[in-house]
């Protein structure tokens, strides 16, 4: 799969990673990544763990939430 930003200005770039709200294909120099710590449920008697998840998304995705 080709990146779709770069198909856009004419390029063809092997894409490395998937947008996860609007499903296009990005290449790494397009895919915007950042960490979100998912939180887990506390039971009595655990630890209470904060996991850092990967959330990839386009850059146009990810302008729109950002707007
Ligand atoms: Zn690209
Ligand atoms: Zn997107």
């Amino acid at each position: 799969m080709s990146c779709y930003e770069c198909a856009r200005s004419g390029r063809t770039t092997e894409a490395v990673a998937v947008c996860r709200v609007c499903g296009a294909a990005v290449c790494l120099e397009h895919v915007r990544t950042e960490s979100v710590v998912m939180r887990g449920t506390a039971q009595p008697g655990e630890v209470i763990h904060d996991r850092p998840a990967r959330r990839m998304t386009c850059p146009v995705c990810r302008a729109a939430e950002q707007a």
